[in-house]
């Protein structure tokens, strides 16, 4: 298969993980893997805990963040069926659907994004993520409010209109890319921890969550593994409740006999007002701990990951099975640039103590 430099490879599940069930045969490389884990001088970490960050935003610059990792599976799908184009969708500010898009012209394909919860033009603008799949040349489709299960199957819909239209193949990704391909790519996200030496340096694991897909495959690596470390899970849209039922399908899909309750901590405290909704109070988390360590966080994923994580600490620290805390940064940097920013920094009073006048008196202004 001529795809450039693209190289696509059988794909090996490490040997823990050889009996599931559903593993992908391929992967295709898009990403600098081995992302590397420091130490994280996070602001208000209690006395005693230490922090560290494992930097899965920087899989790559246009494809970056933990995602990419699952679109190496369903792209090495979409070319193994030869097809030319891609239907997917996802929110105004996917970073699911900005990586499919710039993968896909990458590819040479072409990208069909169906964005949801929008229904005129002018809402599309062309900030943050929704800038990057539009620069993509992507085909976008509006569509209003619906039900998840709506959503998904007008995007199955939208697939067999559009091969019978072109008379080409098109292959479908369903919303944020989560199915059990996606647990592979964090099942071999464990593996490659594993390798950085996570047995020996640390006890729990924290993680943002959306659909759960990246957080079951990590509490899955761990199960296999020997249940070493603690994995807590930090909602950012849905109760516990609902990613528990979700999570409990996509391990029965894999064929494992558990529940998501009985392999990870699901922390749904820090949802606020749900997907896309960001607070003050998060949107000062994000200034404080960019200005403090220099490690730039998102309103939708990472932001409240972390906001979660400090919380927990101070107000649960027994929930954490030691004192060595292992971060996973997903990525998602393009959703700062969603214009929301704008909230924190115009405010007369917040950050006003970095702007300062000139010091004439000590630095005369050169004419
Ligand atoms: C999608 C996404 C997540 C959540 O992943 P799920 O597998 O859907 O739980 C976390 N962080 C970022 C940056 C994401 O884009």
């Amino acid at each position: 298969m001529d795809n450039g430099y693209y190289q696509m490879h059988e794909y090996k599940a490490p040997a823990w993980a050889q009996h599931l069930n559903h593993i992908p045969s391929h992967i295709v490389k898009l990403t600098s893997l081995n992302t590397p884990i420091h130490r994280w001088s996070l602001p208000g970490v209690p006395d005693g805990f230490q922090v560290f960050i494992k930097r899965d935003d920087l899989t790559g610059v246009e494809l970056s963040g933990s995602k990419v990792r699952i679109l190496q599976f369903l792209f090495a799908e979409a070319l193994r069926h030869n097809a030319r184009h891609v239907v997917t969708g996802g929110c105004l500010q996917s970073n699911h659907c900005r990586a499919v898009a710039l993968t896909c012209r990458q590819l040479g394909l072409t990208p069909h994004i169906v964005v949801a919860r929008v229904s005129k033009k002018e809402e599309l603008g062309a900030k943050g993520n929704a800038l990057l799949y539009r620069l993509a040349g992507s085909h976008l489709y509006m569509s209003p409010t619906c039900s998840y299960e709506a959503f998904s199957q007008r995007l199955r819909s939208l697939a067999g209109y559009i091969s019978d239209k072109y008379r080409e193949p098109c292959y479908c990704i369903p919303l944020g890319g989560a199915s059990s391909p996606g647990m592979f790519a964090f099942i071999t996200l464990f593996q490659e921890l594993i390798e950085q030496g996570l047995f020996d340096n640390f006890d729990d694991i924290v993680v943002s969550i959306a659909t759960g897909c990246t957080a079951a495959g990590i509490a899955v690596g761990n199960y296999l593994t020997g249940s070493k470390l603690r994995i807590h899970a930090v909602s950012i849209a849905l109760s516990k409740e609902e990613l528990t039922k979700r999570i409990d399908r996509m391990l029965s899909d894999i064929e494992l006999t558990l529940g998501a309750n009985d392999i990870m901590d699901i922390i749904d405290d820090y949802i606020g007002e749900g997907y896309g909704t960001a607070t003050e109070g998060l949107l000062e988390t994000i200034t404080n701990v960019s200005a403090n360590t220099g490690i730039l966080l998102d309103p939708y994923y990472t932001g409240k990951g972390t906001q979660g994580l400090l919380e927990e600490l101070k107000k649960t620290p027994s929930r954490f099975q030691g004192k060595r805390i292992l971060f996973i940064h997903t990525g998602g940097i393009f959703g700062l640039f969603n214009g929301e920013m704008d909230r924190v920094m115009n405010l007369p009073g917040n950050h006003a103590y970095y702007i300062n006048e000139w010091p004439e008196k000590d630095i005369p202004l050169v004419q």
